[in-house]
């Protein structure tokens, strides 16, 4: 069932669009379903989780962490996490450019916004993202790497509102590439896009989709420990 899904979704992505499979919750043997099929890209939105399942899984596994990450829970991830996408704060990066720093890493990190009108989802304002890359502890941060921007979308029927949305973040991500990293070879990254989605986010310049329930099934919560 998983690979099925996976040969349809495939087909619909672009050349140039990762796919990034969200395993949260899944079991290990649907993650290896999905890694035999060719997949290596995997995002998780729990750092115990993501950790357990680095441990017992194939090390050319690339892990992103997606979810909401808090500073005290950096030290566990810093050793191999590929990509944080959830960055909303100079101190969750100040705490991560510290713990990279003790595994002697370069950890790359996309700015999470607040793009959707739900109130629920996290991220930053331009104006926030702007704040941080004009402080002075984010000029001195040597092990971190800003890679791009990351969003959600309002869960919602109305396509137009979705596209409105996702033509916000590409705007910011214009914005902070010209203002800011007009130099760098790596600020290229725009992860947008999840299961009811994504087509819209890659028509509006997405890189990286998230897709989660269309690969593997609706995620079943009451089942967790
Ligand atoms: C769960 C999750 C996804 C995947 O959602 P689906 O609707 O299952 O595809 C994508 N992005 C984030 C941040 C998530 O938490």
């Amino acid at each position: 069932m998983i690979q099925e899904n996976l040969k349809r979704i495939v087909a619909t992505i672009p050349e140039g669009v990762t796919l990034l499979a969200v395993s949260k919750t899944k079991p290990e043997s649907d993650i290896l379903e999905a890694y035999e099929f060719g997949i290596r890209d995997f995002g998780e939105n729990k750092v115990q989780e993501m950790t357990r399942k680095y441990e017992a899984l194939p090390k050319d596994i690339r892990w992103h962490l997606i979810g909401h990450l808090q500073t005290n829970k950096v030290k566990y991830i810093a050793p191999y996490v590929h990509l944080v996408h959830s960055v909303d704060s100079l101190r969750l990066l100040e705490e991560i450019n510290k713990e990279a720093k003790k595994c002697n890493r370069v950890i790359s990190c996309l700015l999470q916004f607040h793009t959707a009108s739900e109130e629920t989802k996290f991220g930053l304002l331009q104006e926030e993202a702007v704040q941080i890359l004009e402080s002075e502890s984010y000029k001195q941060m040597e092990n971190v790497r800003i890679c791009g921007v990351m969003g959600m979308a309002t869960n919602t029927d109305d396509t137009d509102l979705i596209h409105r949305e996702f033509k916000t973040l590409k705007s910011i991500f214009d914005f902070l590439k010209t203002n800011y990293f007009s130099d760098s070879q790596c600020f290229g990254t725009i992860s947008m896009g999840m299961s009811e989605d994504y087509k819209i986010a890659i028509e509006e310049g997405s890189t990286i989709v998230r897709i989660g329930s269309s690969i593997f099934g609706e995620r079943d919560y009451s089942k967790l420990a």
